[in-house]
């Protein structure tokens, strides 16, 4: 089998480097940890949960999709092509490639977004099963595992202690990282690490059951009164997807911008007239459960959450949007 020492996680980053491959892996940065762009000299901490998700390199926060400049009397359109180069995300979540399926779902919906696809094709993505679930995590309670690799390309399964790791190509993609990795992997055997799973939290059949018939539940007020609106939770999300269309410019040149946007802002839904169909953070908050749980799947048959836990990790009012989901569906066992 093919194995790679966890010592030379670097040397496998460098490798596909070398390649040519864009790599995207977690790390340290400033005492927090991220998915970026690794450069030589950078400290892969390819265990831990990073702040944000890949979904940064598939849909970034602000992409320039359209492009004019002013020519004579009128406007002339350039050409605006999708900046997909060819990517290698390294030891990303099993919940983060889980949330490629939403994201493939919805923007290959009513049309084939060809700025998400060219990123998407692109890409290739390896996986690190999991063994460092926090309280946090809730993988188990919406169809995951910390095992799998829904959505990779490769898995890296923990060997021998956490020493090493047993590399396992899925797809075409994933075998070309294995090939590029060059001497950075080595062939033997290893003992796989048995891995923990996270407690079930809540049923979410049941959940999107009670979404569907509690619209007006006097709930919502109490589940959603500490949100500030901040929307920290969504751009942290590898699942949440929405965003908002600006143009930006002078008289003689403009882009057409877009840009992350989160059902969890006060201006989101607000017309130009003034109204706001959502007009309290009360409402907002029903707005990200429902969608996750209960309008998403009705429409695409899949949760638009994968049990990161990165909302709860980060949100700074304390919310916790599995502790919702268990508060409205708990498991007959719990
Ligand atoms: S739930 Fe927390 S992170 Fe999300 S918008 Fe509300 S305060 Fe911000
Ligand atoms: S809603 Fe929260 S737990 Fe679910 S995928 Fe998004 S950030 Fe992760």
């Amino acid at each position: 089998m093919k194995l790679l020492d966890r010592s030379k996680s670097t040397d496998f980053a460098a490798a596909l480097a070398a390649a040519g491959y864009r790599v995207a892996a977690p790390v340290s940065d400033g005492g927090l940890v991220r998915i970026k762009e690794w450069a030589p000299g950078a400290e892969i901490a390819a265990s831990e949960m990073p702040l944000n998700s890949m979904k940064d390199f598939l849909f970034p926060r602000t992409e320039v999709i359209g492009r004019w400049t002013l020519e004579g009397d009128g406007f002339a359109s350039q050409d605006v092509r999708p900046d997909a180069p060819k990517t290698a995300v390294l030891f990303a979540k099993p919940c983060d490639a889980a949330a490629l399926a939403v994201l493939d779902a919805v923007f290959n919906w009513d049309c084939k977004d060809c700025f998400y696809n060219a990123k998407r094709d692109a890409a290739a993505v390896a996986v690190l099963a999991c063994g460092s679930a926090d309280e946090h995590c809730f993988c188990t309670s919406v169809g995951g595992s910390p095992g799998e690799a829904h959505g990779a390309d490769l898995l890296f399964r923990p060997a021998d202690g956490g020493l090493r790791m047993i590399v396992e190509p899925l797809t075409a993609k994933g075998k070309a990282l294995a090939d590029a990795a060059g001497s950075a992997l080595s062939e033997g055997q290893a003992q796989a690490d048995p891995i923990a799973r996270p407690a079930e939290r809540f049923d979410p059949g049941k959940a999107s059951a009670w979404l569907a018939s509690n619209f007006e539940s006097p709930l919502w007020k109490e589940l959603s009164l500490p949100c500030l609106g901040c929307g920290a939770c969504a751009y942290a999300c590898p699942a949440c997807h929405c965003f908002d269309i600006q143009d930006e410019g002078s008289r003689s040149e403009s882009v057409r911008c877009r840009n992350w946007d989160s059902c969890g802002f006060g201006l989101f839904t607000l017309h130009a007239g003034g109204h706001n169909p959502r007009a309290d953070q009360s409402a907002r908050w029903r707005q990200r459960m429902m969608h996750k749980f209960s309008y998403f799947p009705q429409r695409f048959g899949r949760l638009a959450c994968t049990g990161c836990g990165r909302c709860a990790r980060l949100c700074q009012a304390g919310m916790d949007i599995a502790r919702a989901c268990a508060r409205i569906s708990p498991r007959e066992n719990a």
